[in-house]
């Protein structure tokens, strides 16, 4: 803690994780020995920079940009860059280390880091964005590479900006190099299916849970907060499967829609538009918007927070086993607070952790990285076919490893620890370094 001061979420995901592996660490005495736990928990490298840029009106503003390279004995650093104004050095921190075992899981050969600047693009224009995204990667070029540090999306990074960062790339080093970020558009190198990798894994982890309670999808009520990237997805998934997604969210309010959210509505007011949910209320019959409350008192048997760490809290997870919730799957990073977690796990509630159950937009960027390797392009039904396969295997990873140390039904322990293990069997095995 006095090493990494004020870094309160990097703080909660490192408690969170050694809290776990507590049975790991007792099978393998040759991980002490070796330091591991010291070791994982130190980044290999953090950059911090300057990103200088120029609004429309020609005012000068000066953002902080950030890369965390925290492990890579598995593989390139990878994970994705998040803009939003509250990111911080302990922010990317808790997602970089997060996503080493994240990346694990996935049985892929990936490392874990992540990257991002406390730029807010709300309501920023077109050329805004792409001013930002140049000056932005005129530093991050020098870190990054195919072979080195594999960047994506996450908040405020999608498509548009995935090609204004690759476009300035390229001018930079000359070179074509498709594979040093992933998440790209269709037509410069991008893969089928990452778009939606997200959203789908995480509805493909979840029908496993509830798969081995002997439920399903079909008939559920479900309610996914967010409404970016990783909540349209789901939500799509979702009623792909017969589920009623009757409620989803942005930062100021949420929708309930009991009749189920009309997603072709949606993806119109958040990807073309690019509107706030309150436009959607205003356009769908039969849709109410709620400022101020919160989403997890909509009755639903699945909840899939899907927006923002630490969204929902204990009241939240209460109001969840009240009305019934069988399943809690985490498409965000750590939305779920630890007191939350407890208040599920002692209700028995089903409950899939972030770094299992969103495992798939990186496991799809990591394909996309075999593909770009390749020179290859895979159809999207290949593609989904092959997420849908390393979905049901980081469940059956996480499920089975719970109950060989000890702790059936319990995923947080199973990924935790089945990650921790990979990654340290192959630092145990690269020396000391
Ligand atoms: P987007 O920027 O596309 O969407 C984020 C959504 O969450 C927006 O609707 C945003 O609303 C909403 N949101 C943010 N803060 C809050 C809040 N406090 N309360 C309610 N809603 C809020 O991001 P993504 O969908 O890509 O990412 C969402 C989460 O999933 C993040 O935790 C991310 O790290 C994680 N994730 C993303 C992956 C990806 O492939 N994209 C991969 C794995 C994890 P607003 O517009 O008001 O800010």
């Amino acid at each position: 803690l006095s090493r990494n001061p004020g870094e309160t979420e990097f703080h909660q995901a490192v408690r969170e994780v050694l809290e776990s592996i507590g049975p790991a660490v007792d099978k393998h005495p040759e991980y002490a020995q070796a330091k591991i736990v010291e070791r994982i928990c130190e980044p290999e490298r953090q950059v911090i920079f300057r990103v200088p840029w120029e609004d429309d009106d020609g005012g000068i503003h000066i953002n902080r940009g950030f890369r965390v390279e925290f492990n890579s004995v598995l593989g390139p650093f990878k994970g994705g860059l998040r803009f939003h104004p509250s990111v911080l050095l302990g922010t990317v921190k808790f997602l970089g280390f997060e996503q080493v075992f994240k990346n694990a899981l996935t049985g892929l050969p990936i490392g874990g880091g992540k990257g991002g600047s406390d730029f807010d693009p709300r309501g920023r224009s077109d050329r805004e964005i792409m001013r930002f995204c140049q000056s932005f990667m005129l530093e991050l070029y020098r870190h990054i590479g195919e072979h080195t540090d594999v960047p994506a999306g996450d908040m405020g990074v999608g498509g548009r900006e995935l090609g204004y960062l690759f476009g300035q790339y390229k001018r930079i080093t000359n070179r074509y190099e498709s594979g040093v970020l992933t998440g790209k558009g269709l037509i410069y190198g991008g893969a089928q299916v990452r778009r939606e990798a997200t959203g789908y894994g995480s509805a493909f982890f979840v029908q496993e849970m509830l798969r081995v309670r002997g439920e399903s999808f079909e008939g559920k009520d479900v309610v996914v907060s967010g409404s970016g990237n990783v909540a349209i997805y789901t939500i799509e998934k979702v009623h792909e499967m017969g589920g009623r997604v009757v409620a989803c969210s942005d930062s100021d309010g949420y929708v309930h829609h009991p009749d189920g959210v009309d997603l072709d509505l949606l993806k119109e007011v958040k990807e073309v538009r690019r509107e706030r949910i309150a436009a959607y209320a205003e356009k769908a019959s039969g849709a109410t918007l709620v400022e101020g409350g919160s989403i997890w008192d909509v009755p639903c048997q699945v909840a899939l927070p899907s927006a923002t760490q630490n969204e929902l809290d204990a009241d939240g997870a209460r109001a969840l086993v009240r009305n019934g919730c069988l399943a809690v799957g985490e498409g965000a990073n750590m939305p779920t607070t630890p007191e939350a977690v407890r208040v599920l796990h002692e209700a028995g509630v089903a409950f899939g952790p972030g770094k299992a159950a969103n495992a798939g937009g990186v496991a799809a960027s990591a394909l996309e990285m075999q593909q770009n390797a390749s020179r290859d392009s895979w159809t999207f039904e290949h593609s989904e076919a092959r997420l849908r396969d390393i979905m049901i295997d980081i469940h059956a990873r996480c499920h089975r490893t719970a109950e060989e140390y000890g702790s059936p039904g319990n995923y947080v322990a199973g990924a935790n620890i089945a990650g921790y293990a990979r990654v340290a069997e192959a630092m145990l095995a690269l020396g000391l370094i």
